[in-house]
């Protein structure tokens, strides 16, 4: 697929996407040439002779160095992929798995989902026997273990992004490392930015002082090798502000205001905390860059952050047409996932979006916390890149040398764990508190996770997983407590209301508050309140907006997040494969499957019999005297693209509806 590019638009500096002429080979040489300007090329050899020799790996190397995209491609020209063995490379965020997977494709002219693919959780871009490298994310990779414990497929796995220390990637490196054991041919590379690569070392130090050997009974190594990868940044001069600020969101926007007025040439990155505040300063620089009178038409802003489409996200990395400035508004997915090459100024707002869990009280929060100063310096160094840059601090230089802890808290720390054990104990590790953990979770969060679980039902007395309830919620990639209720709701028949409440309470907030009407939230709030408490008030809530005939305006007008309330779409993110579209002159509400095209009616119990919507998502078929779509959901089609783009078009080349 081609990629769409940033075009200079005559008309007032809003960009359009055109789509470039197919690469040619010129193209494809100068990729080529790319790849061998990056630093981790030149350890290419290093790389392959110690993986060769050594069952584990850590490679630390400067973020844009190359490691993430050209380590596999390496490891497949080696012959690592053969036969039928896969390449692993593992990515905390779902977003970079996208990204590098696409990068990578591009780079050894193949296409995405072929001998370069992708998993992430609902979306699966691998074909069996074809795809060489796969990359996924760490907990998609967990989950994997359910179905093949020892990983067997893979004959080396990727560990990237180590330093991020996320929740699955500690899991996993556990887990890894038992797994060495069993299948010593196994080998693992641990990759990251900064590393504390000594403890790592000492973690995958499998064969203490106590038999002597350093290699295994395959002559491998078992001494784990570190390989540093020079990186070639450039001094990055750091800017504080004099005075703390006390709106970090303004003050970041001033400030590419700023740079734009008073510095050369270079795209910024702009790094603050989420969705809604990067769509805020997207907003508010837009309208300045929409005057066209004023210079700021310079300006070219785009957000990214998770959830971006594919070709907002592809605008992220395309080149910034001459006489303008790219500004990228970022969450902190830019620090070290993705490299985007034209960047030469920095803001750090010092503040991302965190997990906080408190065992006592059982609450967990995504709260905006202040970084470390190990981001800090990753964020500056992200300046540096093409020449010496700049980095903009919107915090004091006092803050940063007394305050700022030097090091964040890795994520196992700070989460639930309910999750986490479920999948332990799916695993068959038992004995979680004596699991071999990078950094042991708090002990309180483990007891109040059993707790949680043996109330539930998951887990038994003997704190193993019941038969059959906690090995079905284990198998759902959702958090258990949702899990659990959409099993009940099966026996309860409510599936219907339970899957809206499930998606209600997957997205933040279905309110939007506004500052200072908070009176009037309330008293709509009040209207649409239920006895039986919030859940049945979220479903009131749909249910008018259906009403409204799903009108934004309506939605606006009762302080109600109009994108909170297309949160079908998270239903249809996992039953993407189950959509039916109504056969246009049916008399007797006749649907065919988009997959197979076979007769499937709604059934009676559905509130949608009789509605018939035009496209539908049904739960489950179940066969009568005719097929019956149980647990159905009406869809808009464009939707289905959007899920699963591939498997719309690949499934149907002929798409009248599209
Ligand atoms: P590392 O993993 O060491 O941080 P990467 O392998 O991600 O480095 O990136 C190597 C280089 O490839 C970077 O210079 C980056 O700019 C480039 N690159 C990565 N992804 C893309 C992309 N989607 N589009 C264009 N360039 C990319
Ligand atoms: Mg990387």
């Amino acid at each position: 697929r081609p990629r769409p590019c940033l075009v200079d638009d005559e008309e007032g500096g809003v960009l359009f996407y055109s789509t470039p002429p197919p690469s040619s080979s010129y193209g494809y040489a100068n990729l080529e040439k790319q790849r061998q300007r990056l630093p981790v090329f030149k350890y290419r050899t290093a790389i392959l002779y110690l993986v060769e020799y050594h069952s584990t790996v850590i490679i630390v190397g400067e973020t844009g160095s190359g490691k993430t995209t050209q380590i596999p491609q390496y490891l497949k020209e080696a012959g690592w992929a053969e036969g039928g063995r896969l390449i692993a490379c593992t990515q905390p965020r779902r977003l970079a798995v996208q990204s590098v997977a696409s990068r990578v494709a591009e780079e050894m002219g193949v296409k995405i989902g072929e001998e370069v693919g992708y998993t992430i959780r609902f979306e699966d871009k691998t074909v069996q026997g074809v795809t060489k490298i796969k990359f996924l994310t760490d907990g998609v990779l967990l989950r994997e273990m359910m179905d093949d414990p020892l990983l067997t497929k893979y004959s080396v796995i990727m560990v990237d992004e180590a330093h991020e220390r996320s929740i699955s990637t500690d899991m996993l490196l556990g887990l890894l490392k038992k797994i060495q054991r069993r299948r010593p041919e196994l080998r693992l590379i641990i990759s990251s930015a900064t590393i504390e690569a000594e403890s790592m070392s000492n973690f995958f130090r499998t064969r203490k002082k106590n038999d002597g050997h350093a290699t295994d009974d395959n002559g491998l190594k078992t001494e784990p090798s570190i390989l540093s990868v020079e990186g070639k940044g450039y001094p990055v001069e750091i800017h504080y502000v004099q005075e703390p600020v006390s709106d970090y969101l303004q003050s970041a926007v001033d400030t590419v205001l700023l740079i734009h007025e008073k510095e050369a040439v270079g795209d910024v990155l702009v790094f603050l905390t989420g969705q809604e505040e990067i769509d805020a300063a997207v907003q508010i620089l837009v309208e300045k860059a929409s005057d066209k009178t004023s210079h700021f038409s310079g300006l070219l802003v785009l957000p990214l952050y998770s959830g971006l489409s594919r070709s907002d996200q592809d605008l992220i990395f395309s080149q910034t047409p001459k006489g303008k400035r790219k500004v990228v508004i970022s969450t902190n997915i830019a620090e070290t996932s993705l490299t985007l090459e034209g960047v030469v100024y920095v803001v750090d707002s010092g503040f991302s979006k965190q997990r906080f869990y408190n065992p006592i009280s059982d609450i967990e929060n995504l709260v905006v916390a202040p970084i470390s100063k190990a981001s800090a310096k990753q964020r500056a160094g992200r300046a540096g890149r093409l020449r010496a840059g700049k980095c903009f601090r919107l915090y004091t230089e006092d803050y940063f040398v007394k305050e700022m802890p030097a090091e964040g808290i890795p994520e196992m720390q700070r989460s639930n764990l309910v999750s986490s054990v479920i999948q332990l104990k799916a695993l068959g590790i038992d004995n979680i508190l004596g699991f071999d953990w990078l950094a042991s979770p708090p002990p309180e969060a483990m007891i109040r996770a059993l707790e949680v679980l043996y109330s539930l039902g998951i887990l038994d007395e003997d704190a193993k997983l019941t038969t059959p309830s906690g090995f079905q919620v284990a198998e759902i990639p959702l958090d258990p407590m949702v899990s659990k209720m959409i099993i009940a709701a099966d026996t309860l028949g409510c599936s219907e209301e339970i899957l809206t409440i499930a998606a209600v309470l997957s997205v933040q907030s279905i309110w939007v508050s506004v500052r200072g009407k908070h009176k009037g939230l309330d008293e709509v709030k009040l209207r649409f309140a239920a006895a039986e408490g919030d859940h049945v008030t979220h479903l009131n809530v749909y249910k008018g907006f259906l009403q409204s005939g799903k009108s934004s305006q309506w939605c606006y007008k009762n302080y109600i997040n109009y994108h909170a309330m297309t949160i079908r779409k998270a239903i249809l993110a996992g039953f993407f494969s189950h959509a039916s579209q109504l056969e246009e002159y049916s008399q007797n509400g006749m649907y065919k499957t988009v997959r197979n095209s076979q007769e499937v009616y709604i059934h009676p119990s559905s509130v949608l019999f009789r509605v018939n919507p035009k496209w539908v998502v049904y739960h489950s078929l179940v066969s009568t005297d005719k097929h019956y779509m149980h647990n159905v959901i009406a869809i808009d089609p464009s939707w289905l693209i959007e899920a699963a783009p591939d498997f719309y078009q690949l499934k149907r080349p002929n798409p009248a509806i599209f």
